[in-house]
């Protein structure tokens, strides 16, 4: 049994223990500076550093280490040791207020997109106190931000921190104009649905595809799949489950809210969901629980798939970011209320939603953009790569009898009695609808496009921004007009009119959505490379400068580095498949065919004749050779894009030579897979990774 309030938040340094180990001016002034936001007056530090060590002492941690996130997309860490030479042969532990708030990695081998030239290879990370330090692996975590020499930005967390100031600075703005004072802060808050697959870590070894490249690169469809839909909402086996158990503690103990734990629609798949937080927690918990499921995994002789499209024929995995806005007096600002269709301050936020999400279509897009999510988003399995908003029958019905000046009659929620026995509950005004990429859900947008491997900062720094753009622009017509409750309706129905385009609450998965979105003049970026370069649309740069989000350069560099790891990423996926051909699976094949010519041979001289040894022969004869062309196509394409400049132009030629020939390599290996018998057959199966756990 596990007291689980005693257990949770063990490994933190949280409010609790600081309010409890803190002088207690210390514990204000800090307070203060995380509420508002300003820097840390340097003489509090030493007192908070020395306080954190001792309990982080006390909680087994021998060493401290910033926590960042660089453009990696995992985090980063380096670890230093408490000790301290006495003189006399003897340490003692120490770790002063500057080792706290500021640390000096070398920089110089993280992608920084050419803003940090080697020469000046320093880079600082800076003591984000909004997120509570705490212990991992016997070290003392400290969240950071990471910045170069210069203070350009080179991770995830500086934008998205500087991006919840500016939708909070706004949207304040915004409550203000309506009256509501009270209101000094609006957080963004996010909870974000991690999925993931479980396989068996001695068939993971066999696999070089798995282990250089996190997905299979082969393999034939098993007999079953997930058509029987059997998996989702299914019993958990016990091996998942006492991963699941241990996991779930595991996090618990860092403080990270792990809520709601089931099996997902392809076989070994399964998803994790989180309470909600606000953002720049969210993204520090998830990258924890993506981190944690690795290792828990381990633990249990399993390996944890966190890739978007480990294999083929099946769902991937996918990231939902549920994404609302709420102020510091408690409420949320996407809540409808029982009447949404009276509740002014709703529906202005949720039209400024509408707007933002309609002007930049092709950051959302951009920011969920990376060669793994390329296999889902466009499959019939996630959003697809066309940006929408779901809003659903209600609202959208609000929204256009306010626009066409009527008052709004629509459907309210009724009463549900199934049965006798169970009582009755109200139903939803609104149905939910999966295949939407943005849906409002009740009180929230889930943005459902975002991969299963992603750090999710850069699309909520997308999302504050474009929001934090519009509302901007609203708070100004509204301090300006002499009737703001006026002024705010007329600005609902001209923006709704204005960007209704964006709204559609049918089947994204169709191909009726694509020609009609062509219609209505919504973008459709397909792939990685064609999304990428709107980064620096100049829209886009002004709106990031305006708010103090990105520099200009910060954002060339993002785009650079994003293109650079596309091509990277294909680049090593094709010299993995070259290698699994090359060495494992045409020399197996040709090794079945020598066997198989002389069991021919064999009966042949008896008298017999050999019809199936040489049908099989021919067939097997034919792919192989299929396949040995396609992979002399794929080497020569490898080396003909390494030597083109740019990385735009690099990356579509990674797309669309090197991805191309990749994939008719697979077709004529998964063909020759069905054709040779198991134990022939250089790796495990599909059927053995998936049905093993
Ligand atoms: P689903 O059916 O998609 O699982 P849930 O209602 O269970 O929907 O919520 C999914 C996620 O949304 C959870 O992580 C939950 O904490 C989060 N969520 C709920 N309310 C909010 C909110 N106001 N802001 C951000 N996330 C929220
Ligand atoms: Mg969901």
């Amino acid at each position: 049994m596990t007291n689980v309030p005693e257990l949770f938040g063990t490994l933190v340094f949280n409010d609790k223990v600081m309010k409890e180990r803190l002088p207690k001016e210390t514990y204000t002034a800090l307070k203060q500076t995380v509420e508002s936001g300003a820097s840390l007056d340097p003489a509090l530090a030493n007192t908070i550093a020395a306080v954190m060590k001792d309990w982080a002492i006390e909680h087994g941690a021998t060493h401290y280490t910033h926590w960042f996130q660089p453009m990696t997309g995992i985090t980063a860490e380096k670890h230093d040791s408490f000790i301290s030479p006495n003189g006399d042969g003897t340490v003692i532990m120490n770790f002063s207020g500057k080792e706290l708030i500021h640390g000096e990695p070398d920089a110089s081998s993280f992608p920084s997109g050419g803003l940090r030239s080697t020469f000046e290879a320093r880079g600082y990370t800076a003591w984000d106190p909004s997120s509570y330090a705490f212990i991992k692996d016997s070290a003392l975590c400290i969240p950071t931000a990471f910045i170069s020499y210069s203070g350009q930005v080179l991770d995830k967390k500086t934008p998205l921190l500087r991006s919840m100031r500016a939708i909070s600075k706004q949207a304040v703005r915004v409550l203000h104009a309506l009256g509501e004072t009270a209101v000094s802060r609006v957080n963004a808050t996010v909870g974000a649905e991690q999925e993931y697959f479980l396989i068996d870590k001695s068939l993971w070894k066999k696999r070089k595809d798995l282990i250089f490249t996190g997905r299979t690169l082969f393999g034939a469809r098993p007999p079953k799949g997930q058509e029987l839909e059997d998996h989702y909402f299914g019993n958990i086996r016990p091996r998942v489950i006492a991963f699941m158990d241990d996991l779930d503690r595991e996090l618990w103990k860092l403080g990270v809210l792990a809520k709601t734990r089931h099996n997902e629609v392809a076989p070994a798949q399964h998803e994790l969901a989180p309470i909600f937080a606000e953002v720049n927690v969210a993204t520090d918990h998830n990258q924890l629980t993506m981190e944690v499921m690795k290792k828990i995994a381990d633990r249990h002789d399993l390996v944890c798939l966190l890739h978007e499209k480990p294999f083929a024929g099946v769902n991937g995995s996918g990231k939902h970011n549920n994404w609302s806005i709420s102020a510091d007096t408690g409420s949320n600002l996407l809540d409808p209320g029982k009447t949404p269709e009276t509740n002014t301050r709703f529906l202005l936020f949720l039209t400024a939603i509408l707007k933002a999400v309609d002007e930049h279509q092709d950051l959302l897009r951009l920011s969920v953009a990376s060669a793994g999510n390329d296999h889902r988003l466009g499959a019939n399995e996630a959003p697809p790569a066309i940006i929408s908003v779901f809003l659903g029958d209600e609202l959208t019905g609000i929204l256009e009898s306010m626009q066409s000046g009527k008052t709004y009659a629509g459907k309210k929620s009724s009463k549900m009695q199934v049965a006798e026995s169970i009582p009755a509950f109200m139903s939803d005004t609104t149905d939910r609808n999966r295949t939407s990429p943005f849906a409002f859900t009740g009180n929230k947008f889930e943005f459902r496009s975002l991969g299963s491997t992603f750090n999710i900062a850069c699309p909520n720094v997308m999302l504050n921004t474009a929001v934090a753009d519009v509302l901007a622009e609203f708070a100004d017509r509204l301090t300006a007009a002499a009737d703001p409750a006026k002024e705010a309706l007329k600005i609902v129905t001209e923006t709704y009119a204005a960007h209704k385009r964006i709204v559609f609450n049918g089947n994204n998965y169709s191909d009726e959505w694509v020609k009609e979105a062509e219609k209505r003049g919504l973008l459709n970026l397909k792939t990685t490379p064609e999304a990428l370069p709107y980064y620096s649309r100049p829209e886009n740069l002004a709106m990031f400068a305006r708010h103090g989000v990105y520099t200009g350069e910060e954002i060339k560099a993002r785009e650079e580095i994003l293109l650079e790891n596309y091509c990277k990423v294909i680049n090593i996926e094709a010299l993995t498949m070259i290698d699994m051909a090359g060495k494992q699976i045409i020399p197996a094949c040709i090794r079945y065919m020598a066997s198989l010519a002389s069991a021919a041979a064999a009966k042949q001289a008896l008298g017999f004749d050999a019809p199936t040894e040489k049908d099989l022969l021919q067939r097997i004869d034919e792919y192989t050779r299929a396949a040995h062309a396609a992979l002399a196509r794929l080497s020569d394409g490898t080396v003909q894009v390494k030597g083109i400049e740019g990385n735009a132009k690099q990356a579509a030629a990674y797309h669309d030579v090197v991805f191309a020939a990749m994939r008719e390599l697979r077709a004529a290996c998964d063909v020759l897979e069905t054709l040779v018998p198991e134990d022939v057959w250089p790796m495990p199966t599909y059927a053995e990774l998936l049905f093993s756990v």
